[in-house]
Order: C-alpha cells, then structure tokens, then sequence
C-alpha cells in the first residue's frame, strides 16, 4: 500500500501526518520524504543516516569542433536550453529537462554524455521506519528527477508513505504518482479551501482515490468540510488547534510520542484509508 501525504499548500500540516502516521503504525513503514525542496520529515523522526549517494541527471556536452551550426539541437529542444548566436552553439545547463532530443538527432553525432548533479539521497531508519529523503542542490531548478529516482530506488515494502511536495505542479506528480490513496491536508479557513480545490482536481486527473485530513478544525469556517461533503470527498481525520500541538511541532516533537492517546487515531486513520481505498477498488 502506497500513500501519498499533500497538500495544496505548505504549512497546512502535510508532514505532521505523514510522520504521525508513520511513527503509529509501529510495524515495517517505508517513509520517502518526497519534499526535496525543503525536506523535514528527518527532524521528527530523527533517522540514523547510514548512506549518503549523489544522483546525477543526463546533461548534454556539445564538441564545438566538430559542431557544424546546423542548428538541429536547438530546434528541437522544446525547453530552450540550447541557442545558437552566429556560428556558437550556447547550452543553458539549468533549462535542460534531460530528454536527450538534442543527443539523438545531431548529424555529426557530436553530443555526448556529461552529468549535473541534482542533489543527494539520504537513507537511513528510524526505529521500525526505513526512510529517505531527497535534497536538491541548492541552486537546481528541477526537482522532479530527483523526486523520481527516491520513488523508483525505494518502491519496495508493504507500506509506503510519502510525504508529497506542497502545490499541484510537476514535483507533486512525481512525488504522487502510480500511489493508491492520496491524503489532501488542508486547514478550514478560504485559503485552504482554495488550495484543497486545486490539489483535488490534480487529484481526479490522476485517477487516484483519495480523502482530507482537516488540520487546525475547529478554527476557521465550514466550507472545507461542506466542499467535502458535496464532492463525495471522505473526511478521514480533524485534528484541532491547540497551542499544545503547536508547541510540540516548533520543537519536532511527534504528537503520537508525546500524548501516546494520538497512537490510536493515526492507526485509525490508517485503517480508514485502506477501507476507502478498497471501497474505490471494488467499485472501478
Ligand atoms: S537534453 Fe533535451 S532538454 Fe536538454 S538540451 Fe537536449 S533537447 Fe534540450
Ligand atoms: S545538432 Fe550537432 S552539429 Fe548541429 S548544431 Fe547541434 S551540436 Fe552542432
């Protein structure tokens, strides 16, 4: 069972789910923290770190003296990393998505293959819980490859939980696609319900079932949980504001650990999207 943890903004508590979670299920979880702009998962969970890998992504290097300016390259990088000016063929590194178009279609066959480094993968565990996370180079515009390759290294275990990249964009995708339940995080006040919106309808795209966890509830208004209601979106979870939890995450402290009470609901939470996630199965 994978599930993916998002949000269609950050600070709506997406992470404090996905370690809770995690963390309740006192059994075998495989924990990717697919943040990899800003991962913080680590601080809650406090995983020993035993490996440390570079990943790298393709990155095209062209031999100028055998370039002839037919401009090929250029025309069918659909990204514009590659110009020509005069008789020079300029490559701009960081709009380079890697697809290897310009590799395939030069006549002299005077691309080859050099690397830039997209940031690193951490592994290590927490207690029962595997985790990694990715960090992207400070500097590198394109976290989806990195988000890729933390998904496509560690899609072994029988659960699985992702802590998503906040917003609807390409990183999300990555982070949340070929999962079986999605948990959409969000907090009852306009801004939220704006954001819930938006992260559902990438959601519905993805064909992928999935269900809300209200943070901060009994602050705000009611439109969250009525946009819910009218689009047959299960409410899995309401955690209320206290300054207590508050406190607790400003210090990285996992709710469940410190008021073991909290175990309970994130095991139920559990069991509740498995429920929803098989209701969606038998009904496809
Ligand atoms: S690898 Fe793809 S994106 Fe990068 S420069 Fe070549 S064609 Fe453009
Ligand atoms: S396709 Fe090859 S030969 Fe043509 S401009 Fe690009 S690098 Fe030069």
């Amino acid at each position: 069972m994978i599930i993916s943890v998002a949000s269609g903004k950050g600070g709506t508590g997406k992470t404090t789910v996905a370690t809770n979670l995690a963390r309740a299920l006192n059994t075998q979880v495989t924990f990717l923290d697919c943040d990899v702009e800003e991962p913080n998962a680590h601080l809650f969970l406090n995983p020993k770190i035993k490996e440390s890998r570079d990943v790298f992504t393709f990155l095209p290097k062209i031999d100028e003296k055998q370039c002839d300016q037919c401009g090929e390259c250029r025309d069918i990088c659909r990204f514009g990393a590659i110009a020509t000016v005069g008789k020079t063929v300029l490559l701009f590194p960081e709009l380079c998505h890697s697809c290897g178009g310009c590799f395939a279609v030069c006549p002299q066959k005077c691309i080859s293959e050099d690397k830039r480094l997209l940031g690193t993968i951490d592994s290590g565990t927490a207690g029962k819980i595997e985790f990694h996370h990715g960090i992207l180079r400070v500097g590198e515009a394109m976290s989806p490859p990195l988000i890729k390759r933390l998904r496509k290294d560690h899609q072994k275990g029988e659960t699985i939980i992702i802590d998503a990249p906040p917003g609807t964009s390409c990183p999300v995708i990555a982070a949340m696609h070929e999962t079986h339940f999605i948990v959409l995080v969000t907090e009852p006040t306009p801004f939220g319900l704006h954001d819930l919106k938006l992260a559902h309808e990438t959601v519905k795209q993805l064909e992928i079932p999935c269900g809300v966890v209200i943070n901060r509830a009994n602050l705000g208004d009611h439109s969250v949980q009525e946009y819910a209601y009218s689009n047959n979106l299960p409410i899995l979870l309401e955690i209320p504001f206290s300054k207590h939890i508050a406190e607790l995450y400003s210090r990285g402290i996992l709710l469940v650990e410190a008021e073991p009470e909290w175990t309970a609901t994130f095991q139920e939470l559990f069991r509740t999207i498995i429920n929803c996630a098989e209701l969606e199965r038998s009904k496809a």
